[in-house]
């Protein structure tokens, strides 16, 4: 029941120069978060691509993802789990490190949340390089769970992180390209 184009959706996106530091384009989803027929045709669209795989869990990655996740996972009927960055989750978690351009960082679930032999849609706003959604897919892995898909807003093809996920045996799609 697509009701808006692919067109007029991306059109809702901002493109922001120069943020958070000099050279990165920040496509910002704010815009079309408060457009109320951009909000449900971008979540329509992401509910038609995860719905025929059956997920038993959506996992969204902190912070955008927990947005787009939490209305998708409400829109399947199914629970959101959400991939923090570290330190943040107050129970015992599970986590992974990862490498940065400059530096690591680390993602982190609470422990148990995602049960052995789960199948997981993993969301987030944006696919750059694909090293977050690569770390974030393997944890979930890490748990027993199988990621079925990881689901994207925006992809920016140009920097390959949906290659780098394919060659890591995770499919993915993206809404806006
Ligand atoms: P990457 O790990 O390189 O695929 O980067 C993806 C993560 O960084 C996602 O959580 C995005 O929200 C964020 N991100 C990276 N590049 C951009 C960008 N140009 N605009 C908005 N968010 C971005």
């Amino acid at each position: 029941r697509a009701k808006m184009s692919a067109d007029s959706l991306a059109a809702l996106v901002r493109t922001i120069p120069d943020f958070p530091k000099p050279g990165i384009q920040f496509r910002d989803i704010t815009t079309l978060l408060a457009d109320a027929a951009g909000l449900a045709e971008l979540v329509e669209r992401m509910a038609a691509a995860a719905r025929p795989l059956d997920p038993a869990f959506i996992a969204g990655i902190e912070a955008r993802g927990f947005i787009l996740g939490a209305a998708l996972a409400h829109a399947l009927g199914v629970g959101f789990v959400p991939v923090r960055k570290k330190g943040k989750l107050p129970g015992k978690t599970v986590g992974i490190d990862y490498v940065l351009e400059y530096g690591t960082d680390r993602l982190e679930l609470h422990e148990g949340q995602i049960p052995d032999g789960a199948r997981v849609v993993l969301v987030d706003d944006l696919i750059a390089t694909g090293g977050t959604a690569l770390a974030a897919a393997q944890l979930i892995r890490e748990q027993g769970a199988t990621v079925l898909m990881a689901l994207f807003a925006i992809d920016l093809p140009d920097l390959g992180g949906m290659a780098a996920l394919e060659a890591d045996g995770v499919a993915s799609a993206a809404i806006i390209a």
